[in-house]
């Protein structure tokens, strides 16, 4: 068939992206009960949904012959007070990943350039080629972002520039001096994605308050989450907070239902409960030291993390990383492995329950057994 030959060569170019496997999945190929799997590969939150949000999607489920308020009032009115902004400011999206996808429907072209960092979340390349620009991945400086050198990146072509803090899947913080500095740097006419997925699972000393920078720099959107520590990864929301401008554009190639209605119940429950959130940010604070300490005793080296997975290292070939992948998957644990992200030496691991972060540091012990 050749119909698919007329697709244009960036579109036919693009590399899969590859999520993280499904416990369905491994359950049919190791002939394994789903029970007994425990998935650590997607930074989802193992305590589930807030039980709030839950109630109040489960309610709108008896609504699900209408379409959803494709404004997205009752949410927005929400973030605004929340965040002190504007309603005009907010970009509601089909997960943060679609507001990634429309902030570069809207500010790049073919021959328009888009730069990232090496090892940055793989969204950023993927929105980028599916427009047909380039995207230029500036070398990592300690598996973190190297601001000034992208900064250095940036030419007439450049429209955007995608930042991650705390990044995935390295884990790694941008200082917030830096970030302020490369925001007074940058010119004007750059759009500047300031991903902050895991910012609720930062401790309040690192929590800089970037969304009040929003005054200060109208080419900066902030795009939050409400996948991670609210756990409503399944049905699909999060946000963006840009300028009034660049929020109108970005609201204007957006589908006018986007959004779900019971993404909108859930997400707006899903704020009231502080309570989830602050004992999600709990769990996720001891996990790290339940895994971080672990690894310390089984003599692996770890990318110290803000978020709520930990990036380790598998020492020897890249072949020895892909065996205790697979050893792993036998033993019924999900990890994900790196090698697009090239850290071929490095698996990814989500923070769990405690039960399910140590089932995965007894695993790997005997992963790391079979190696040796
Ligand atoms: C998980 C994650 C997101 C969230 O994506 P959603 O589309 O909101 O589920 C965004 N950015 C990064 C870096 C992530 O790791």
């Amino acid at each position: 068939m050749n119909l698919c030959d007329f697709a244009p060569e960036y579109i036919r170019a693009i590399n899969p992206y590859q999520p993280g496997k499904p416990i369905s999945e491994l359950a049919r190929e190791m002939g394994l009960d789903e029970h007994s799997i425990i998935k650590l590969a997607s930074n989802e939150n193992p305590l589930g949904t807030s039980p709030l949000a839950l109630e109040a999607m489960i309610q709108e489920l008896h609504n699900v012959a209408r379409y959803p308020d494709g404004s997205g009032f009752e949410l927005k009115q929400a973030l605004s007070k929340l965040y002190a902004v504007d309603t005009e400011q907010i970009i509601l999206g089909n997960g943060s990943n679609d507001v990634l996808d429309l902030a570069a429907r809207v500010f790049l072209k073919p021959g328009a350039t888009a730069i990232y960092s090496q090892h940055a979340f793989a969204v950023y390349p993927l929105v980028t080629q599916t427009i047909g620009a380039n995207g230029i991945s500036v070398p990592a400086r300690d598996y973190g972002h190297d601001l000034f050198a992208m900064l250095d990146a940036v030419t007439p072509e450049t429209r955007m520039v995608f930042i991650a803090s705390p990044n995935n899947p390295t884990g790694t913080l941008s200082d917030a001096d830096e970030l302020h500095r490369f925001m007074e740097r940058v010119s004007r006419d750059v759009l500047v994605v300031l991903d902050e997925a895991y910012y609720e699972y930062l401790p309040a000393t690192n929590q800089t308050d970037s969304i009040s920078w929003l005054q200060q720099f109208p080419n900066l959107v902030i795009t939050r989450t409400f996948s991670k520590v609210y756990g409503l990864a399944g049905v699909r929301i999060g946000f963006g907070l840009a300028h009034p401008d660049v929020a109108n554009l970005m609201n204007r190639v957006r589908q006018p239902f986007n959004v779900s209605s019971i993404g909108l119940a859930g997400a707006l429950a899903a704020l009231q409960d502080t309570e989830f959130v602050q004992r999600s940010y709990a769990l996720n604070r001891a996990g790290m030291l339940q895994l971080t300490d672990g690894f310390r005793k089984l003599g692996i080296e770890h990318i110290p993390s803000f978020g709520n997975f930990i990036s380790f290292k598998v020492e020897g070939v890249a072949t020895n990383t892909q065996k205790i992948y697979q050893s792993l998957l036998r033993q019924g644990v999900i990890v994900r492995p790196l090698g697009i992200y090239e850290m071929p030496h490095h698996l990814r691991v989500t923070i769990g329950l405690e039960s399910e972060n140590q089932k995965f540091l007894k695993s790997l012990e005997h992963a790391l057994g079979e190696l040796a």
